[in-house]
């Protein structure tokens, strides 16, 4: 698909994320087009609404698209998100064979097919995925910060651009926001310790 396409689709995200962003949710949005370009999956989160921690869009859209095509493997699939996936959503993504991951906004604080971890690419990844970044990522940014600061402004002071895609981790998964400050992804074996450490220590405060 050329980037017209791309940029057609993840502003189809950019609506749904919208939607998630006037229900007071965090504005993420995510579709799953297949090899003929038909639109077989769209979410965007839910996890406010549903009170359900894996309500996330890529998530909700996988699922979707997997029912739609009546099966798991979709392979011949184009996933786009706004926001750079989590490692939840990754570790989905990854099982569903997922042909092409294309996501708008980096998020410095969980991303996890690039930023922060690279889990396609690790050891753990039995599928190779494509991933492209940075489709209309300004508009996918803009989107986060603004509702940040309508919402969250308290955590706005966290100050820098991609911070604030941050804060929606941390504001929503109190759980990741340890988890979310290890910036060192590739001490692997130290890192189950740290995350079991931190959170803790965090959520108590
Ligand atoms: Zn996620």
């Amino acid at each position: 698909m050329n980037y017209e396409a791309h940029c057609r689709w993840m502003r189809q995200a950019i609506t749904l994320a919208n939607t998630a962003g006037v229900a007071k949710e965090v504005p993420v949005g995510a579709v799953v087009v297949d090899a003929q370009g038909n639109l077989v999956g769209a979410a965007e989160n839910r996890r406010e609404r549903d009170q359900d921690p894996t309500g996330h869009a890529e998530i909700l859209a996988l699922r979707q698209a997997a029912q739609t095509l009546g099966r798991w493997q979709l392979q011949d699939c184009t996933l786009y998100v706004t926001l750079e996936p989590c490692p939840m959503c990754s570790g989905a993504i990854i099982q569903a064979r997922i042909g092409l991951v294309v996501y708008g906004a980096d998020d410095p604080k969980t991303g996890a097919v690039r930023t922060v971890l690279n889990l396609p690419d690790s050891a753990a990844s039995f599928h190779r995925l494509k991933v492209l970044g940075g489709i209309l990522e300004a508009d996918c940014r803009q989107q986060l910060q603004t509702w940040f600061v309508q919402h969250r402004q308290g955590s706005a002071s966290q100050g820098s651009v991609g911070q604030s895609s941050a804060s929606q981790e941390s504001a929503n998964h109190p759980s990741q926001t340890a988890h979310s400050g290890i910036r060192t992804p590739r001490t692997a074996p130290r890192s189950p310790a740290k995350q079991a450490e931190n959170p803790q220590s965090q959520n108590q405060d």
